[in-house]
């Protein structure tokens, strides 16, 4: 197919896992792209420093680059114990004895045709930044202003003064991204700030010699442990060197003040935690006392406007009950890149986006609010479920494998059939039934 000449001139805002899968797949359809991020480097010290992906971001990364694939092999983790590496997690309670006490012997969230793996966001990156040639990702390079209102162009403002203008922007820069004000703003501006999960979390991650000397083989697996209105999330990365350690707690008050993490003294964060078996406790000698509130994006109307489209959280920030927000942001990468490696013009662009937010948009969402539900029902607080581990976990095993096993190929197909029926472009008989 015919490429545009000169070529289209594409930016992505954003250098997390949502702007580098996009510079990957838009690279392998032979589409340039440079990619602007506001800070002097990659970020490797995130929210969530573990990350978790299913079967459906494995196969949006395998159907973006097979590189990618093989090379994110190299880092991820699953369960050690060969009975568990079907499993997603383990669910257990959190006060003394794991649930021992009242019987309850743990849940098993999984599948058979599901391999757990995780690795760290840094070895997670680390892959993908070596698929992108040096110079594609320029640092140090806030985007401060967006105008595309004169013009088919968007042009844009940095910190440092500097003026571009490009055809089109892929704003990439997450949950508070100011690309997703210029997309929604003017129309839904009650959907522009990300909506309090009502929950907080703690973070910690320690060595495995650390964790198993508190924790035995439960280090080793992955685990969640609940109780009401709180609970631990864990799982090994750094290829089993390390573990990630996640408490989740419940807020049933207004966040107040900014959307930051804030410090808390050690006496608060251990007071938090009041009713935990005493392990779990120890374990967060390694934690900071830093509580994290957790945000989304429950509601996107569309994914984007004119020449500027949302990819990642600044489209669909979740919470994280399923480990699906980035896959999403995987999955969107997929789509796009493949449509933009469709378009022969610029005034084509429009149509990619209207196909990728008809295609992303009511999958992603959907994501999003279940996730908020999964997680009032891992508090032990939703009421179909109250305290009973045991729904909670047939529940999980009933939502899950409609995230893993979603149609991708399908996906692309008609993306491709839509886009080019809409640009006017003669599809093919077979195709067509097909
Ligand atoms: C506790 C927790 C656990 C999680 N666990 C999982 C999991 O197991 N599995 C999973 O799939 N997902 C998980 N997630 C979700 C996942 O972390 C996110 O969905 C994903 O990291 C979002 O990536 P992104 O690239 O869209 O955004 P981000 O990672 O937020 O990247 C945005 C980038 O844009 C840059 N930027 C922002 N503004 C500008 C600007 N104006 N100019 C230039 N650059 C800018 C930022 O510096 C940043 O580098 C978890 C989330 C949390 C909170």
């Amino acid at each position: 197919m015919a490429k545009p000449s000169p070529p289209l001139s594409l930016a992505i805002v954003g250098s997390g896992i949502g702007g580098l899968a996009l510079a990957i797949g838009l690279l392998k359809v032979g589409v340039p792209c440079t990619v602007y991020e506001g800070a002097a480097r990659f970020d490797s010290d995130a929210i969530g420093a573990g990350i978790g992906l299913g079967p459906n971001s494995m196969k949006a990364i395998e159907l973006m680059d097979e590189r990618f694939a093989q090379l994110y092999d190299e880092v991820k983790v699953g369960n050690k114990a060969p009975e568990k590496i079907h499993e997603q997690i383990e669910i257990l309670g959190a006060e003394e004895g794991f649930g021992a006490l009242t019987g309850w012997t743990g849940g098993s969230v999984g599948h058979p045709e599901f391999t757990r793996s995780s690795a760290h966001r840094k070895a997670l990156l680390d892959t993908m930044k070596s698929l992108i040639p040096e110079g594609t990702v320029k640092f140090n390079k806030r985007v401060v202003s967006l105008n595309q209102e004169r013009s088919t162009k968007v042009e844009f403002e940095f910190g440092d003064g500097e003026r571009i203008k490009v055809d089109a922007v892929i704003g990439c820069d997450g949950i508070k991204g100011m690309t997703r004000r210029e997309v929604l703003e003017s129309r839904f501006p009650e959907e522009v700030p990300a909506k309090y999960c009502n929950e907080y979390v703690y973070r910690a991650i320690t060595s495995m010699e650390n964790a198993k000397g508190i924790l035995g083989t439960h280090a080793e697996n992955a685990e969640w442990f609940m109780m009401e209105s709180k609970g631990v999330a864990m799982y090994q990365i750094s290829k089993g060197a390390e573990l990630n350690v996640v408490v989740f707690v419940e807020d049933k008050k207004p966040w107040q003040g900014e959307q930051v993490a804030t410090e808390v003294t050690r006496e608060a964060m251990m007071a938090d935690l009041e009713g935990f078996d005493k392990r779990l406790l120890k374990l967060m000698d390694y934690a900071k006392p830093m509580k994290w509130p957790l945000f989304h994006h429950s509601d996107t109307p569309t994914y984007y406007k004119g020449r500027i489209c949302l990819l990642g959280d600044s489209a669909h920030a979740s919470s994280p009950s399923q480990a699906a927000g980035a896959g999403q942001g995987l999955e969107d990468a997929l789509i796009l890149s493949k449509l933009l490696g469709l378009v022969n013009s610029p005034d084509e662009l429009d149509v990619a986006f209207q196909v990728y937010d008809s295609i992303r948009r009511p999958r992603a969402q959907r994501i999003v609010q279940e996730s908020k539900v999964v997680g009032e029902g891992y508090f032990l607080t939703h009421p179909k479920f109250g305290h009973d581990l045991q729904k909670v976990t047939d529940d999980a095993n009933e939502r899950l494998p409609k995230i893993w096993w979603h149609g991708l190929a399908a996906d692309l197909k008609a993306a491709e059939l839509d886009f080019k029926r809409l640009v006017g472009t003669p599809v093919k008989d077979e195709v067509q039934k097909g």
